[in-house]
């Protein structure tokens, strides 16, 4: 594909307004602030609509960042301005910003993107790989302040993103539904199509019914997995797993003691199950699933809690041939497993879009983020730019 070098480059610094994170216990503020202008390798991207993931409320809450920021990692927009270094892309394209990765380490080489050796630099250290911040206060020459999220950070009007983490879609599809098929979507349905790579006639147990647990059940149901137990304190979502494909339901708090959930979904399988997903990040979540599963079963861990979180599993449990996997973007190679969700979702195989509670303008971040947190809806998307792509 031609590469953009003969199209004019934006030089100056643009003007955006974005939502701040100021510290832990801050409210998220909406301010003016100063975006570079795209480098070679970037794409600028006016951000239509943000979706908010639990990883941008950890990163702020748990202080697992610089501050100030602007967080957001699962944006979609239209690409305004492209780097002259890029390729593939055009201005006035529809793009899904996802997670970014290298291309060149061994993992991404090997087709394993999401397990890249430059993972954490690229998506959480709030600078962009040559090390600049991205954005600033407009009056200050110095006070950077931490961007590159995801190589996005879209809580914003606009975005620098890669052409890495960057997926062209048809601009014929409702764009800002598409938002948290950049992270949480993916994650949940990568997790079990390209993970587990669940079988048909298998049984599988779901722990936590977020955006990501509800994924995995709506791509359970894709796979064809005959018993799909669904695992939530909160009824609400408990009626939606049941309504996108779960065979059957349990409340956790309809149980005394830490065995008598695990006996319960024996019940369903006396072997126990092939597969569990943990999507909590409660390390007695994960040993229950883990116990969940029966010889030769995997349970793949989502959500790893705060750094130094521990988790003990019996030695002999381990015996069976069973596995626990960690997983990162449910393994999804984005730019090839978006548009397969995509697909599946025109095919009425898949309806994400159900999950989806949308919320007016960055100035609502902070109430997205609280109704999420309280269990109130289940993924909250932003409508950034009301006008829309
Ligand atoms: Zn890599
Ligand atoms: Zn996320």
């Amino acid at each position: 594909m031609a590469s953009n070098d003969a199209i004019p480059q934006p030089t100056s610094a643009l003007a955006i307004n974005a939502s701040l994170a100021a510290g832990p216990a801050t409210p998220f503020e909406t301010v003016e602030l100063t975006l570079r202008p795209p480098n070679a390798n970037e794409l600028l991207v006016k951000v239509v609509a943000a979706g908010i993931c639990h990883t941008d409320v950890m990163t702020k809450t748990k202080a697992l960042c610089d501050f100030p920021i602007v967080l957001g990692h699962e944006g979609v927009g239209v690409v305004e301005a492209v780097g002259s270094g890029t390729s593939g892309f055009l201005v006035g394209d529809h793009v899904i910003m996802t997670y970014d990765y290298c291309g060149t380490c061994p993992q991404c080489v090997s087709g394993a993107p999401s397990y890249c050796d430059h993972h954490g630099e690229l998506n959480f250290a709030g600078v962009r790989p040559d090390g600049l911040c991205t954005h600033r206060h407009p009056d200050s020459e110095t006070a950077d302040i931490a961007g590159s999220f995801f190589q996005q950070s879209s809580f914003a009007t606009y975005a620098l993103s890669h052409v890495t983490n960057t997926i062209k879609v048809d601009a014929s599809l409702p764009l800002e539904l598409l938002a948290p098929l950049g992270c949480g979507v993916q994650t949940g349905a990568g997790t079990v199509l390209n993970t587990l790579d669940a079988q048909p006639g298998t049984t599988m147990a779901v722990f936590g019914c977020g955006c990501v647990g509800l994924s995995a059940v709506m791509a359970a149901t894709v796979a064809g997995v005959e018993n799909i137990i669904a695992i939530d304190v909160n009824g609400a979502r408990l009626a939606m797993a049941e309504e996108l494909g779960a065979t059957s339901t349990l409340n956790p708090e309809d149980f005394e003691g830490e065995n008598a959930l695990v006996e319960a979904i024996s019940t369903v399988r006396p072997s126990g199950c092939h597969y569990a997903i943990d999507t909590t990040g409660n390390p007695e979540v994960l040993r229950q699933a883990f116990e969940a599963c029966g010889p030769m079963g995997v349970t793949a861990m989502i959500a790893p809690g705060v750094p130094g979180t521990e988790v003990t599993i019996e030695m002999m449990g381990l015996l069976p041939g069973k596995s626990l996997r960690g997983v990162v973007q449910g393994d999804s190679v984005a730019s090839e497993f978006i548009p397969y969700l995509i697909e599946l979702w025109q095919d009425g195989k898949f309806p994400f879009d159900k999950l989806i509670t949308t919320f007016d303008g960055l100035d609502s971040l902070d109430e997205a983020v609280n109704a999420m947190t309280a269990g109130e809806v289940i993924k909250p998307v932003v409508i950034v730019d009301p006008e829309g792509p």
